[in-house]
């Protein structure tokens, strides 16, 4: 076993099992805008899909205020940001913007029924693969 194995082993070890993930992020922003423009919001363990719990929310915070309401699917209200240049494809208030966009994307979106735009630069890459947790699981 080499050292890279061990640090690797070490890595794999400190965010599934302290820091609970299931998923390595990796990549970068291509900036695409894509993930400014259709937008689900997650209140308690579930996405909205009431607008008046939005109106609750955008009186708690204040990224809810650069939403706005375009649209409904089978897993709730859809957003765009206010924030997002359609021309340039970049934010306005990005040396500004929250801590949610910063964070964007973390692995709870697929734990909500979301998914991510096709042309992001980011992908997420299990931890474990499917071989080795069953081998875990046999041991
Ligand atoms: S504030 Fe900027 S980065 Fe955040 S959703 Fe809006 S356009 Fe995107
Ligand atoms: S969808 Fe991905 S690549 Fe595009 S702006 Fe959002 S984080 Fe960046």
């Amino acid at each position: 076993m080499t050292m890279d194995d061990i640090l690797t082993g070490i890595k794999k070890f400190f965010f599934y099992y302290i820091l609970r993930k299931k998923y390595f992020r990796e990549g970068h922003c291509l900036m695409c805008g894509r993930c400014c423009e259709k937008i689900y919001v997650k209140h308690g363990k579930n996405v909205i899909t009431e607008e008046e719990t939005f109106y609750k929310l955008q009186k708690m915070h204040s990224f809810y205020s650069s939403l706005e309401l375009i649209g409904k699917d089978e897993n709730g209200l859809i957003f765009r940001c206010k924030n997002l240049d359609t021309e340039t494809r970049k934010c306005k208030n990005h040396k500004k913007r929250d801590n949610i966009c910063r964070k964007y994307p973390q692995e709870e979106i697929f734990m909500m029924g979301g998914d991510m735009a096709k042309t992001c630069g980011y992908r997420f890459v299990p931890i474990y693969t499917f071989k080795e947790i069953l081998k875990k699981i046999k041991k």
